[in-house]
């Protein structure tokens, strides 16, 4: 007998994260989850088998060493002790606000933004504290206002869903303003002409998240990573699961890291896309908001949003319909190939004209 009395009240009074869609392979053209449309580097899936011919029998290495190295060495950082791994950074920030945030304590993060924050706050029984974005997806002064009992800000940069970005300095500022520690989530900064990464050595408080599962087409390993002073590596390693990351995805993320320019070429040919997308979209009634990531956000001006998505989904393409209430609402549209974005395209074009 299930007794919903036997839970902790937070985790009976959650709802879920609800990720995106995932229909069997092949169905659907998917452009709902802003998965890189491209294969990963050949490196990565050479080292994937290697690692498998290996040695399963043992335990992995705890601390990730080589992928610490080899992402130190790709980035720029002073040393290895500057990166903690994580299976997925969704695991890192999971680490993140169960390192900070405790129960009746606050997490802060703006909106609209990354949907998954609000639960893991949620699921620690703390409470977040939402600001509002301003209408240009500028971020208001009222995010860094201080508050009894808060602990951790996060803040995607770039955002999504918007794709917007705020300048390195813009970000600066808000760390130095704010009274806790600023997470930085640049799961989207290859994308982008401009990171926070070199904030970190600047200021402590200043914490970086990364992900491999959209510039280097990894999303299927689960593969992640925090960019922080040395202190805050130490002690959130402390929470971690003791192998928080397989031996097999470590090989792979290692790999990855030495493939710069296969990543250089692969975020210049979503640029490209990108660039097409923002042009051609707005020739069909879209208003499409200027992005620095790997998807569009695009609202049209007279036709709703949900007839888009269901006439798409029809014609098996996915794509995010996102519905902020009062802050808005519109579609996600993950950049594909070229020929998944002219599919995509020529049948907007056909329903709404
Ligand atoms: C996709 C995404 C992540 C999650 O990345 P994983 O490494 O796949 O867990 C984190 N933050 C934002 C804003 C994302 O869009």
């Amino acid at each position: 007998m299930v007794n919903r009395s036997m839970y902790r009240p937070a985790v009976t009074a959650l709802s879920g994260y609800v990720p995106g869609e995932q229909p069997p392979p092949g169905k659907f053209i998917k452009l709902n989850t802003n998965e890189n449309p491209y294969p990963p580097p050949q490196p990565v899936v050479d080292a994937i088998k290697k690692a498998a011919d290996g040695t399963l029998n043992r335990y992995p290495d705890a601390t990730s060493r080589a992928f610490r190295c080899a992402a130190a060495e790709a980035l720029n950082l002073p040393g290895p002790e500057w990166i903690l791994a994580g299976n997925g950074s969704d695991e890192i920030l999971t680490m993140l606000v169960r390192g900070f945030v405790g129960e009746g304590e606050k997490l802060r993060m703006p909106y609209p933004s990354y949907v998954l924050y609000r639960t893991l706050a949620d699921i620690q029984g703390a409470s977040w504290d939402q600001i509002n974005f301003n209408d240009d997806w500028t971020l208001p002064g009222s995010f860094t206002e201080s508050t009894e009992n808060l602990k951790l800000a996060l803040l995607p940069n770039p955002n999504s869903p918007s794709g917007t970005i705020l300048s390195e300095s813009e970000v600066a500022k808000v760390a130095e303003e704010l009274e806790c520690p600023l997470v930085v989530d640049e799961a989207y900064a290859d994308f982008a002409e401009t990171n926070c990464l070199g904030l970190v050595g600047q200021n402590e408080n200043v914490l970086v998240t990364r992900t491999l599962s959209k510039s280097y087409g990894l999303a299927g390993i689960r593969f992640g990573f925090l960019v922080a002073h040395p202190e805050v590596v130490s002690e959130l390693s402390k929470i971690k699961d003791s192998y928080n990351c397989d031996a097999i995805s470590i090989a792979a993320a290692t790999a990855a890291m030495k493939c710069s320019d296969w990543l250089a070429d692969n975020c210049s040919k979503i640029i490209a896309t990108r660039n097409r997308m923002a042009h051609e979209l707005p020739k069909i009634g879209f208003q499409v908001t200027p992005s620095h990531a790997n998807f569009v956000w695009c609202r049209h001006e007279n036709i709703s949003h949900r007839s888009i998505y269901d006439f798409l989904k029809s014609q098996q393409v996915l794509v995010r319909l996102m519905d902020f209430g009062d802050h808005g609402h519109g579609l996600r549209i993950s950049l594909g190939t070229d020929e998944q974005n002219d599919a995509l395209f020529c049948l907007l074009q056909g329903h709404l004209s």
